[in-house]
């Protein structure tokens, strides 16, 4: 698929690597729409780089229901979607300090399920329904995580972006007939927001094992993302782009 002019909804655009992937396309010609929860961000976003978008929390169905019925009755369906949004709650599983044995909260396990992997469902859903009845051939691109394979301190993380990697799989296979593909990326470490919460000391380690001496920069991931809209003959797959990194 040429990239310019297309349709594009970003979720969690409003900052970070989604934001990165907004500005990229736009730059390419294409039509970049971003959905965030903080207003801030996305005004920046379009006093910067006059990127529309709005806000809208993946996990709610009625919202996502009603933010794509919007979105179709103004644009179109669109062409791509990039799932996107995704959190943290890091933890260990059971932890034992002195005498004292705590356990992983179920909030915390929760709340990562609901915007990694509800949020990919209901916006993946959304955009692939859209697409069927206006019978586009689009691309549904869902970013995933080295940590897919499962890392310490992320059972809830680790679940929801290995559980994003079989979304993929199978959406691609019953998509396929439609003439949508469905493809992932399984990012390594990068330069953003969300890594430089990790305390230095952790941080200087995890770049000890990464083969390429460094963090990853958005823009990599983002020629990730173009590569797949690109190539006609993707689906149903994650590329790695990782600096060689194996957790
Ligand atoms: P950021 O935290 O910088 O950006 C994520 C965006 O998603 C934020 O703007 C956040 O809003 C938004 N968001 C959070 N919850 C919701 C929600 N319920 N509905 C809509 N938007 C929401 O993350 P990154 O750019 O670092 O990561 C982007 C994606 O890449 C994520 O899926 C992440 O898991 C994945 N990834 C990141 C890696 C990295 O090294 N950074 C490595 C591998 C994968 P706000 O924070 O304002 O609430």
């Amino acid at each position: 698929m040429d990239i310019s002019g297309k349709k594009v909804i970003i979720t969690g655009g409003g900052r970070g690597m989604g934001k990165r992937f907004a500005l990229d396309l736009k730059n390419l010609g294409a039509k970049p729409y971003v959905v965030d929860v903080a207003r801030e961000n996305l005004d920046a976003l379009m006093s910067e780089a006059q990127v529309p978008g709005d806000t809208l929390d993946v996990t709610s169905e009625k919202d996502v229901e009603a933010f794509f019925e919007k979105y179709v009755s103004e644009n179109g369906s669109p062409d791509v979607l990039i799932n996107n949004a995704g959190i943290i709650a890091d933890g260990l599983f059971i932890r034992k300090k002195g005498e004292e044995v705590t356990k992983f909260p179920l909030e915390n396990w929760q709340k990562v399920l609901n915007v990694n992997l509800t949020g990919v469902f209901l916006c993946g859903r959304e955009a692939a329904y859209h697409m069927v009845k206006a019978g586009t051939r689009g691309v549904i691109i869902n970013i995933s995580s080295i940590s897919r394979a499962g890392n310490l301190g992320q059972t809830n993380y680790s679940a929801t972006k290995s559980a994003v990697d079989a979304l993929t799989v199978t959406w691609a296979k019953e998509l396929s007939r439609y003439g949508i593909r469905v493809g992932a990326i399984a990012p390594g470490y990068i330069n953003t927001e969300m890594v430089a919460k990790i305390r230095e000391d952790v941080l200087q380690k995890i770049i000890q094992n990464i083969p390429v001496g460094r963090l990853g920069e958005m823009e990599e991931i983002s020629q990730a993302v173009q590569f797949i809209i690109r190539n006609d003959f993707f689906t149903g797959r994650i590329i790695e782009v990782d600096g060689g990194m194996r957790i």
